[in-house]
């Protein structure tokens, strides 16, 4: 039996519960609502759920969580949607004022609230890299959704791209003219080692594909 862990503390993290149900008629997975560090410990990998990337840093600050996660993120998986993607992220531009507290376990540099403000949501078909059934496309949830700025040089693992947001679906407001489609910009879902970041909510939809890639691909190798 493998258990797998969702912080808890605010967020979307009862769909990803659902979710991860949804894959799990044999119940072969354990899926445990993560909010103490005793809850942690119980976990073989764990996601970080969508939200607000300041008040679960916070939050998991105050249940003494945050230095649990540091040290979980260095010897297991961790997923982190939207708010999970910026605190998996080393670097954060646009944080709130006083701060942002960061697991910085992924080479990344992201921006919160990085499409705009004049968009604060959309849904968007991506083409996928090396999930199953990826000649289907996946439709994305982005809500006040975080962009990647930078891929930084890996100093152990490598990062591959996942997925991109094809430049012709953004809604044209949020497209510059410098924008290519290799862009790190148009990163909307990434992996590197063990751990997964995607931007927007994969658990909002009744698709799990990333579900199960997170379960098969980065939990469950050996
Ligand atoms: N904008 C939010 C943040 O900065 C993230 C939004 C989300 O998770 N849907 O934390």
């Amino acid at each position: 039996e493998v258990s797998i862990g969702i912080l808890a503390l605010q967020g979307a993290f009862a769909e990803h519960q659902s979710a991860l149900n949804r894959l799990n008629p044999s119940r072969k997975l354990n899926v445990i609502l993560v909010r103490t560090p005793d809850d942690l410990c119980q976990c073989d990998a764990l996601i970080i759920p969508g939200g607000e990337s300041t008040t679960i840093a916070l939050l998991a600050r105050l249940a003494g969580l945050f230095e649990p996660l540091k040290e979980f993120m260095k010897v297991k998986p961790i997923w982190g949607t939207c708010a999970g993607a910026i605190l998996l992220s080393q670097a954060v531009v646009g944080a709130k004022k006083g701060g942002q507290e960061l697991l910085g376990g992924i080479s990344t540099k992201i921006a919160r609230n990085g499409w705009g403000s004049q968009v604060e949501s959309f849904e968007v078909p991506l083409e996928l890299n090396g999930l199953e059934e990826s000649t289907r496309s996946f439709q994305a949830f982005f809500i006040r959704a975080p962009v990647v700025l930078e891929m930084f040089p890996p100093d152990e693992s490598p990062i591959t791209v996942v997925a991109r947001i094809p430049l012709d679906v953004l809604p044209p407001s949020l497209v510059d003219e410098n924008m290519h489609e290799d862009d790190p910009r148009t990163v909307v879902a990434l992996r590197q080692g063990r751990h997964l970041l995607t931007t927007f909510h994969p658990e909002l939809t009744e698709d799990d594909r990333f579900h199960r890639y997170f379960v098969e691909k980065c939990v469950l190798i050996q």
